[in-house]
């Protein structure tokens, strides 16, 4: 398993546990999608996944290690992250933004040649579609073993999405496992293999992304709060 939760528990400073009781799992060559309404613990899943913030309770493993690793193991655990603030240095040429990444240059440009002409542009002058893409070329460069996407979509239209989730969905067919957080329900269930749904900080729905393809009401059922 390349991800795996058990029984997480995420809480910031003494108030109420962000995240409850949260068991999911990851294998390679999968994308998972990880959904649920606004606050309901997503990005503190992924958080803990990537060891920015520690697990209050439960277990974290990536690539067999516990994120609460010293640094120098984890950076064998080979995750590609990729948060809400894209971390793209708009002062800076395409190029170079790439160049900051551990993978190289002309493999982000090979997974979107439309970067190709704006390689020497500063990334800043790159529409909001295309930096999404610098960030996700740069990630999948280093060819990660594990990839936890934050909100990929923000802000974007639909079409880069599905262009966006179309190298998401290229990189797990190569072995990458693929932990997705979207906003994008319907289009992260067409690109996923298996739907985790959170509410308040728990699963509240794990199974099979397949049955849930076009099936609003089923989709719309899972987000039901009661
Ligand atoms: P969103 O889609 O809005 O990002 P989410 O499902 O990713 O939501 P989280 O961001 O993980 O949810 O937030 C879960 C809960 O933890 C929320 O109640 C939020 O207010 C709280 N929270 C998140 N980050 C912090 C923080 N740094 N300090 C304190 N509370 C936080």
């Amino acid at each position: 398993m390349a991800i795996s939760t058990d029984h997480l528990v995420v809480r910031y400073g003494a108030g109420n546990a962000a995240v409850h009781d949260v068991s999911l799992e990851v294998r390679r060559g999968e994308v998972v999608a990880l959904l649920g309404a606004n606050g309901a613990g997503k990005t503190s899943t992924i958080h803990a996944l990537a060891g920015e913030v520690p697990a209050a309770g439960g277990t974290v493993l990536v690539s067999g290690e516990k994120t609460s690793a010293p640094l120098h193991r984890r950076v064998r655990q080979g995750i590609g992250l990729l948060t809400e603030e894209r971390c793209v240095f708009t002062g800076l040429t395409v190029r170079d933004n790439l160049r900051l990444g551990r993978g190289s240059v002309s493999d982000a440009l090979d997974l979107f040649p439309e970067l190709h002409d704006h390689v020497d542009r500063p990334a800043g002058l790159l529409s909001g579609g295309q930096q999404q893409m610098l960030a996700l070329g740069r990630v999948l460069a280093a060819r990660p073993s594990v990839l936890l996407a934050d909100e990929l979509s923000l802000g974007l239209a639909p079409v880069i999405v599905q262009r966006l989730l179309k190298a998401v969905r290229a990189a797990a067919d190569s072995g990458v496992a693929v932990l997705l957080v979207e906003q994008h329900v319907h289009l992260a269930i067409e690109a996923a293999d298996h739907v985790y749904v959170l509410r308040r900080g728990k699963v509240v729905h794990d199974g099979a992304a397949a049955p849930l393809r076009g099936a609003p009401d089923a989709i719309a059922e899972l987000y039901l709060d009661r």
